[in-house]
């Protein structure tokens, strides 16, 4: 298949450059447990997904992540956040802990810029539903989620090689903006799509940067040991 649907799922190398200012942000916190964090919720309903806990809707091309309250409520975040932080200092790691219940949060706060309305407070289909649609607008969307991975990569200190990766993810992008005729039905008649790309999209994206910051990394290390 060569071209995905719009889904309203913020696209994943935007999540993975979020997890690069992090890194900065909190060297002592490894890079993989920072890139998981910031998929968790994503994870997630990929497992629900699949599970058929949590579904979307398709109205001819276009989808909708119609119900997601269980893995993107603005409660599910901050209850995951807190269960990081309050590890963290159970284990007297709270900087460990700050650090992965911030990435958790990150991702609902990008996904409500990103999504159309459908992210519901608590994990719940009734109440007010959060999302200022960006992914309505996809030539403003492709240029803010840029913008957003590339001073991602400039304040994380990236090489040149990681730049060239972000962006390339970034243009890589832009046929999920415009779906195909007969997308809708397709992914209708297999509900197990949706969540496979995105499984794909964010294992890619994590190998991506993982790989292109790991040499910046190495000049950085080793740095103090990790402070309780
Ligand atoms: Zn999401």
């Amino acid at each position: 298949m060569r071209v995905l649907p719009k889904g309203g799922i913020t696209y994943a190398i935007t999540h993975a450059s979020a997890a690069l200012a992090f890194k900065k942000k909190y060297p002592r916190v490894g890079l993989w447990p920072l890139l998981i964090a910031v998929q968790f919720v994503e994870l997630l309903w990929i497992v629900f997904s699949y599970l058929g806990i949590e579904h979307v809707r398709v109205t001819g091309d276009k989808v909708h992540l119609d119900f997601l309250p269980y893995s993107h409520s603005v409660f599910t975040g901050g209850f995951l956040a807190a269960l990081a932080w309050g590890f963290g200092r159970s284990v007297r790691r709270i900087y460990v802990g700050a650090a992965i219940a911030l990435a958790i949060l990150s991702h609902i706060v990008l996904d409500i810029i990103h999504h159309e309305p459908n992210i519901t407070l608590l994990p719940m289909a009734w109440g007010p539903r959060l999302g200022l649609n960006l992914q309505g607008y996809p030539l403003l969307d492709f240029i803010v989620e840029l913008i957003f991975c590339v001073a991602c990569w400039k304040f994380f200190g990236g090489s040149k090689g990681l730049l060239v990766g972000i962006v390339i993810f970034n243009l890589l992008n832009i046929p999920l903006m415009f779906p195909r005729p007969g997308t809708g039905a397709m992914l209708t008649q297999h509900p197990a799509i949706l969540p496979t790309i995105i499984l794909i999209q964010v294992v890619s994206s994590w190998l991506l940067i993982w790989f292109l910051a790991r040499r910046t990394l190495l000049h950085e290390e080793p740095r103090t040991p990790i402070a309780a």
